[in-house]
């Protein structure tokens, strides 16, 4: 059981990732705006945190790297969620500090796995956990050499 704080603005998308965690027998702080969210991680010191990142006022990434920056924060894993499997902003969110990024809507075994993932890895150097996506787009998947028998 792992305590994790959900920042995200959608009730919907709040009230199933609270679901999804509690299941997993989880502990759920949550917060609707960044401002809330920070205050809180600062507080209660949760041991991961799931960042929404299209927020009103400071959005997902600005707070990711603010909750970076401070020494009190900047060890508490960060998994981005965004509604768009992009890659630029799967590069934004990595720049930002984001140590996992899952694509919305959220599927509890990706979830679970990077949640589980980050709280093993959560005494070592961050690491980039993109491949946690299912999703590859196909432009991305590399031409195959085989030729068909
Ligand atoms: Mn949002």
């Amino acid at each position: 059981m792992a305590k994790i704080l959900v920042i995200e603005d959608n009730a919907a998308n709040m009230k199933l990732a609270s679901l999804l965690l509690n299941n997993a027998g989880h502990y759920v702080l949550s917060a609707i705006d960044a401002e809330t969210g920070l205050t809180l991680a600062r507080s209660r010191q949760p041991d991961l945190i799931l960042m929404d990142i299209q927020l009103p006022g400071i959005d997902g990434l600005a707070a990711t790297a603010l909750l970076k920056q401070d020494p009190l924060t900047a060890s508490i894993p960060v998994i981005a969620l965004t509604a768009m499997a992009m890659k630029a902003d799967q590069e934004k969110s990595q720049i930002a500090g984001c140590d996992a990024y899952i694509a919305k809507p959220l599927r509890y075994r990706e979830l679970y796995r990077a949640i589980d993932i980050l709280l093993l890895k959560e005494k070592t150097p961050r690491v980039w956990l993109a491949s946690i996506s299912e999703q590859t787009p196909a432009s991305e998947k590399a031409p195959s050499s085989e030729k068909a028998p």
